[in-house]
């Protein structure tokens, strides 16, 4: 399908940068003019992505987050998100729904899940020691209502 948008962002890891994620990405996929609950879905997800790489990646540190945004004139968008942080050593074991390697008891292990969950697809790539990056897929309901 044809790719009709493409944007990309790069910024610190605080924390309060995951809102703006959320939003941008929100901005960027309103030409497809997306239902509210898919849109939310989305939002979720990306939240997700954009706190473990803060998090997780780069732990105590600052390091930039990439998030790029690409959008098909079929109604998918794709997103990644991605760090240069200490990387994930077993891909499939982080993707278990319950897992984590947070020990202060505040992460519940369900980021992955939700990610997976909410959307139409979801691809980890990781190297120890050098990044990751999550890759989104979302397809919207188009305005006919067809998938
Ligand atoms: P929650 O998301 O529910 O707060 P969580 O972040 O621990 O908890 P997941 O988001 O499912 O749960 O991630 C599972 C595990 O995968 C994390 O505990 C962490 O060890 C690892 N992980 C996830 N994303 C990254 C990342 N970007 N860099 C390094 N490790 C990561
Ligand atoms: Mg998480």
């Amino acid at each position: 399908m044809k790719k009709i948008n493409e944007a990309k962002i790069v910024f610190t890891s605080h924390l309060s940068n995951e809102a703006f994620a959320r939003t941008a990405v929100a901005a960027f996929v309103a030409t497809a003019d997306p239902i509210m609950s898919e849109l939310a879905e989305l939002k979720t997800a990306v939240s997700e992505a954009v706190s473990n790489a803060a998090v997780h990646g780069y732990k105590d540190k600052i390091g930039y987050i990439t998030v790029k945004m690409r959008l098909y004139s079929d109604f998918k968008v794709i997103i990644t998100v991605s760090d240069k942080g200490v990387g994930i050593a077993d891909i499939e074991k982080a993707r278990e729904p319950l897992f984590t390697t947070s020990k202060s008891g505040e992460q519940a292990g369900m980021g992955f899940t939700v990610m997976e969950s909410f959307t139409d697809g979801l691809k980890i790539r990781s190297t120890v020691g050098k990044g990751t990056t999550v890759t989104m897929k979302k397809v919207f309901t188009s305005k006919d209502g067809v998938k």
